[in-house]
């Protein structure tokens, strides 16, 4: 029961001109299905194969020996969860109960983005920002390399890969540019409300 990578929602060249077609070649087409590729390869022919990858991941986090299994089966995930999180033409403000909520939980949306980009920006190294549903109140949190909120029992509702292959190509070191521009153009704010709404 390999994991399959999930189609990308969007041309490769659909991002441009805040993420380039080149990136997308190389983070989807290299970078990611190589995680799918050692991921399947890791857990062929144990346990770990007839089970869902949340479950893997749940089940390998805190064991030191399936630090491989963990590492390729989180960045498997990160990445089908990341490609939703991004649109062309997205950016902008959520509405409705997810604006709502943001106001609530971080004084304003202004507030919340500061929280995100700068979540993105101290991030030390390769790893990811992101928005939580946590217990019931919403939260900005950073990952180091394959981490992710589910193993703290958080909800993710978006993320930025902050990895410097997201960037790199285009942005070179100015990682703070490609966040401002990942978070006013392409943010998926339907996504967002989507899994708010499924988890709140
Ligand atoms: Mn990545």
């Amino acid at each position: 029961m390999a994991y399959q990578q999930p189609a990308l929602p969007y041309a490769d060249n659909s991002l441009e001109p805040y993420i380039s077609a080149n990136t997308i070649g190389f983070h989807y087409g290299k970078h990611h299905a190589t995680y799918i590729k050692n991921y399947n390869g890791l857990v062929e022919g144990t346990p770990f194969d007839a089970k869902p990858i949340e479950e893997v991941i749940l089940a390998t986090a805190a064991d030191a020996a399936k630090v491989g299994v963990f590492n390729n089966a989180a960045q498997a995930l990160n990445h089908s969860f990341y490609w939703n999180c991004l649109t062309p033409n997205g950016g902008g403000t959520p509405t409705g109960e997810l604006a709502a909520k943001i106001d609530a939980d971080f004084g304003s949306f202004d507030k919340f983005k500061d929280e995100l980009k700068n979540a993105a920006a101290t991030q030390f190294g390769s790893g990811w920002a992101w928005l939580v549903l946590d217990n019931g109140t919403l939260k900005v949190v950073k990952t180091g390399n394959a981490q992710t909120p589910l193993t703290s029992g958080q909800t993710p509702l978006l993320c930025i890969d902050v990895w410097e292959h997201a960037y790199y190509l285009d942005y070179q070191n100015r990682r703070p540019d490609h966040v401002a521009a990942v978070i006013d153009h392409l943010l998926n704010w339907k996504f967002a409300t989507d899994n708010y709404l499924a988890a709140k």
